[in-house]
């Protein structure tokens, strides 16, 4: 297993990675760790997060450019491997947009219908 460089000790998403807390993992590359949503909003419904905590999408870029191209790769690979081809992309960034969790993470989401924009 890949130890990451950086964990923040009260993050859920940091358990997950060190698999401290139970989930179901799809996915992993060196730096990403790919794992079904507990609350699924369609068909499937991944996270792709990095193993080293950053608290959002721009932070996580900031640190480390190769690391955030290869989750838009992992996030393809999870897609594609359960069949589809179309799929939407989400990074919420900021609780006013509904950040929940502050460990980077892309919401890969396929498999219904999507309205644009989103809700
Ligand atoms: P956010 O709202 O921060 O963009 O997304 C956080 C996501 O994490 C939510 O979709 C939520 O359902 C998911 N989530 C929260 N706690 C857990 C957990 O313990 N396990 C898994 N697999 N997903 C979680
Ligand atoms: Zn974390």
């Amino acid at each position: 297993m890949v130890v990451p460089v950086t964990a923040a000790p009260d993050c859920l998403f940091c358990k997950i990675v060190a698999g401290d807390i139970p989930a179901e993992v799809v996915h992993t590359t060196e730096s990403t760790v790919a794992f079904r949503d507990i609350n699924p909003q369609a068909p499937l419904h991944v996270l792709v997060v990095p193993r080293d905590h950053e608290p959002d999408a721009a932070a996580s870029a900031a640190a480390d450019a190769a690391m955030f191209a290869e989750i838009a790769t992992t996030a393809r690979a999870v897609a594609t491997g359960e069949g589809y081809d179309d799929y939407r992309l989400v990074f919420n960034t900021g609780a006013g947009v509904g950040q929940t969790v502050f460990h980077t993470h892309c919401h890969v989401l396929a498999g219904r219908a999507m309205t644009w924009p989103p809700g």
